[in-house]
């Protein structure tokens, strides 16, 4: 381990519980606190999800991508849901994942860093607390792990006992990735395994297949010139993620390990902040400055530089490399604006952060059909425009955060297919969010390689 990552000291003044003490933005209201304290305590005694030494892993990427050795890759749902933990879902998502970060490795000549956001992506920040259809007010739907999407009282009243429900799925979606991963599924002798039905018909089919060869190829002649046995690159490392915005949930995962100090959060490798919770002073910046975890801050069109450079003090005091990778969303109008003075601030500072590009979260439109939608003409656009603005100011944009599935939804528009708008209601199954197919989300893979080497 680098001497950066062992002379850090523990957060001050800090406890799992210590947020309480704080203004805590999107938090469920339970009816019944006994009922939460008593799942929380459940929570808080079961296994961990994953370990410190596969965080302290992540952390050693991040810093690699930092140094501009690696280009980090994020993905997956905007909100997984419990109906859907089931195995074809799970599988999906991982290949588009595994098949992107192929495409990366072989065109950016370096290695990725590949995390999902999934085995606990089931909390929402929501834009208003309550919901009202025919002079009916409920609470707003705040993602599985809080209520459920129906629009009655019984559905959306906060039930404490789904807390439990999301860390079981979360367990089993960890572990079935942990198997298919390990088991060969990620074998790069074998991109094969990870062909989904597109390929055959796809535009993108032939330039896939021509990059899944060459790996094999690569792979092959490195095992020949280093005398390493085949096989030995049957594994690729895979990170989870998800917006750590249940606090108590959080909390219940934060625990301290043998032989380390401080406290890591145990369900995820790598937790982020959603861009509605970080305040300086609020709940949510207090429980992630006492977490060892790498951190991802979301930032918005919204934040000032000022703002940003307390979340670093506060956040990352020690100039930790590793610790912190910044994810702009500002829209692809915004970006070109907003985002120079940020790096500015950032430079300043001196702190190393990696920077990744969300080209999701600023470009989502209502269609007049009502549908929530997002084009790929401006997702593009603003990744391609994030490159260009991160080159200009002497910085480098170092990843991708996207949503995105396995599966065949029409949520996005546009894309090599070119859904249209009236596409949208053939297969549009988001509960929050519109997400990339995997035919879009290849794509986008392709076309950062393509902007890279422009
Ligand atoms: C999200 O990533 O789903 C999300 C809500 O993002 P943001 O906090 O950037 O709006
Ligand atoms: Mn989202």
């Amino acid at each position: 381990m680098s001497e950066a990552l062992k002379t850090i000291t523990p957060a001050k003044d800090w406890a799992p519980d210590s947020w309480q003490r704080k203004t805590a933005g999107q938090q469920a209201t339970y009816p019944d606190p006994k009922a939460l304290d008593g799942a929380v305590y459940h929570l808080s005694q079961m296994p961990p999800l994953v370990t410190s030494w596969e965080i302290l892993t992540l952390k050693e990427q991040i810093a690699e991508a930092q140094a501009g050795k690696r280009f980090f890759l994020q993905g997956g749902d905007c909100a997984e849901v419990f109906g859907e933990c089931e195995p074809s879902i799970i599988a999906n998502r991982l290949k588009v994942l595994l098949q992107m970060s192929l495409v990366l490795l072989h065109g950016l000549e370096m290695p990725v860093v590949r995390i999902g956001r999934f085995a606990g992506q089931y909390a929402k920040p929501r834009s208003e607390d309550t919901e009202t259809r025919d002079g009916l007010t409920l609470p707003s739907y705040r993602g599985d792990i809080v209520n459920s999407p129906e629009f009655t009282p019984e559905a959306r009243t906060p039930d404490p006992s789904r807390l439990l429900t999301a860390f079981s799925c979360s367990a089993m979606t960890m572990n079935f990735v942990r198997a298919l991963v390990d088991g060969g599924f990620a074998d790069l002798h074998h991109p094969e395994y990870w062909d989904l039905g597109w390929v055959e018909h796809s535009p993108l089919a032939d330039e896939f297949h021509r990059i899944a060869d060459s790996i094999g190829q690569s792979v092959r002649f490195m095992e020949t010139i280093t005398g390493q046995q085949p096989g030995s690159l049957r594994r690729v490392d895979f990170f989870t993620s998800h917006e750590a915005l249940h606090l108590h949930y959080e909390q219940a995962m934060a625990r301290r390990v043998p032989r380390q100090w401080g406290y890591f959060n145990l369900s995820t490798h790598f937790p982020w902040i959603g861009m509605r919770t970080a305040e300086l002073d609020g709940a949510h910046v207090e429980l992630f400055r006492g977490l060892r975890n790498p951190l991802g801050i979301k930032i918005g069109a919204g934040m000032s530089s000022d703002w940003l450079k307390g979340l670093l003090r506060t956040l990352n005091p020690d100039n930790e490399a590793g610790r912190i990778v910044l994810i702009h969303r500002m829209g692809a109008n915004k970006v070109g604006d907003h985002l120079p003075a940020l790096i500015e601030a950032v430079k300043a500072t001196g702190s190393p952060v990696l920077w990744v590009c969300d080209p999701m979260h600023g470009n989502t439109e209502k269609t007049a059909s009502g549908y929530k939608t997002r084009r790929f003409s401006n997702i593009q656009a603003e990744v391609e425009q994030a490159f260009d603005v991160h080159a200009a100011c002497g910085s480098r944009l170092g990843g991708v955060h996207l949503e995105l599935t396995g599966e065949n939804v029409t949520e996005c528009i546009g894309g090599a297919r070119e859904l249209a708008e009236q596409d949208l209601q053939r297969c549009y199954k988001t509960t929050v969010d519109p997400r990339l197919n995997y035919e879009q989300a290849i794509e986008m893979a392709m076309l950062v390689v393509r902007k890279r080497r422009s």
